[in-house]
Parts: structure tokens; sequence; C-alpha cells
């Protein structure tokens, strides 16, 4: 059985006050039994978050550098993560595939620094709508997918979460419709057990793009989902509270 996870992804967003906001609201809060809670913050509130945030809400990071340590300005190593008691780390994100240029080598790299200090990967996929209006959602989405596990021993694939999220209901309002949504996850769990029944059974994939308090019970309910990666929502407690409610 695999327990949802609900995970918010702040981007570039946020502030030391919006931090003390969450940690008191999410303090005072009756989280649902049975249900995982994450958010992913900027660096720089990572350690705030991570005082101020209930223990068992995960804190993660956005991403991280493919290196351990050293000389690489303005990187941060899956130690230093480690360090601040961080849980969880976003990697191949689509604003990072896209705007930071980070390619299938580039995101398997981070996987493995981010497995190699025993932080959990998220690992995101998905396609843009021309990949999708061309029919190739599925090859784009399992491309992704392979280019990572074909390169991992049994052991560490199973220490990943995945997030299917299609480039174009990210931060557009367009959500995939459960039906879409739910179409491309069983994909996904069906190539997950090709690489082992177990791995099929066993991981959780969620899914991200525009996911809202008014459409997550209905993605939620699908048999393949097993969470959501929330952007925008993620920055108003009650919303993001409220979709947390909805996976209980
Ligand atoms: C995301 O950033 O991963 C995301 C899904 O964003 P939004 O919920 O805003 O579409």
């Amino acid at each position: 059985m695999r327990a949802p996870l609900i995970a918010g992804n702040w981007k570039m967003n946020g502030s030391s006050s919006l931090v003390e906001t969450f940690g008191e609201v999410l303090r005072g809060a009756e989280l649902p039994r049975g249900v995982d809670v994450a958010l992913m913050v900027p660096f720089p509130y990572l350690a705030a978050a991570r005082a101020r945030f209930p223990q068992d809400v995960v804190v993660g990071a956005q991403t991280l550098s493919d290196q351990g340590a050293g000389a690489f300005t303005g990187d941060v190593g899956g130690a230093m993560l480690k360090d601040l008691d961080v849980g969880m780390v976003l990697v191949g994100h689509s604003e990072r595939r896209t705007l930071f240029g980070e390619d299938d080598a580039a995101v398997l790299a981070r996987v493995k620094a981010a497995l190699d200090v025993g932080l959990t990967p998220v690992l995101c996929l998905g396609e843009t709508l021309e990949e999708r209006d061309a029919e190739r959602t599925e090859a784009v989405v399992l491309g992704q997918l392979e280019a990572v596990l074909d390169a991992l021993a049994p052991s560490d694939r199973e220490r990943l979460v995945l997030a299917y999220e299609p480039v174009w209901a990210i931060g557009t309002g367009r959500t995939a419709s459960p039906e879409q949504a739910q179409q491309v996850h069983a994909a996904i769990r069906a190539r997950l057990v090709r690489y082992a029944a177990g791995l099929g059974e066993a991981m959780k994939v969620l899914y991200g793009g525009s996911m809202k308090p008014d459409n997550a019970a209905q993605l939620l309910a699908q048999p393949d989902i097993d969470g959501g990666l929330i952007g925008g929502a993620s920055l108003k407690v009650d919303d993001f509270l409220a979709i947390c409610q909805s996976a209980g």
C-alpha cells in the first residue's frame, strides 16, 4: 500500500515571514493520518523551515549540485542539504530542464548525487504540448524515466519518488484531466513493472500541474496517482492544507 504524498514546490517564491506563517498554521493543523507531506522551499529558507515546520513535514530542496563539494561557486551540494535535515530533493523539474539546460545526463548525475548522501530524489517527468500533440507523450515520459532507471542498481531504483508533470499544465491553470493523467501514470507503472514487479507496486508516482483544492480529489482518486506535486497552490497555506486533506 502506497501512502499518498503531497509535496509543495515554492519555486523561487517565499520569504522568512511565509515560513513563519506555514510553521504556525501547520503546527496548529491536524494533518490527515497516513498522508506524507513535504515542502520544497528555496535554499535560503531550508534551515528556518526545518526549525519551524512540524517534524513530520519533510523539508525538501528544489535541486542540488551533481558534485559532492569543492570549487563550484554558487552550487549547493547534497551533503549540505543532509546537514540541514533536508529529506527530499526535486530533480529534473521541467523548469530546470528548459531554463537551466539540464538534459537526461545532468538529471541522472543529480539523482545519483542525491542517492549518494541518502536524500530521496523526486524525479520529475513530463511532455510539452508540442510533444503531446504529436502523440509522443509516452515516448517522452518513459524515455526520461529510462534514462535514469537504466543507470541505477535495482536497490537504488526503489529509493526514488516520481512526479508526472505535463509541462503544458505547470503554472498555466490548465490541468490534465484525471483520465489523461491516469493514462500516463498507468504507462509509467507498467514500465516500472518491467524492471521489477515490486517496483511497480511500491513506487510513488505523483501528479503535478495546476493541482488545486477544487481538482485535487478527482486526480488523487485515480488508481495510479499517489499524490501531488503542487506549485502555485502550495504558497497559500489554506489551499495547501485543503489539498493534503483531499489525499486523506
Ligand atoms: C510545479 O512547480 O511542479 C507545479 C506543478 O506547479 P503548478 O502547481 O503551479 O502548476
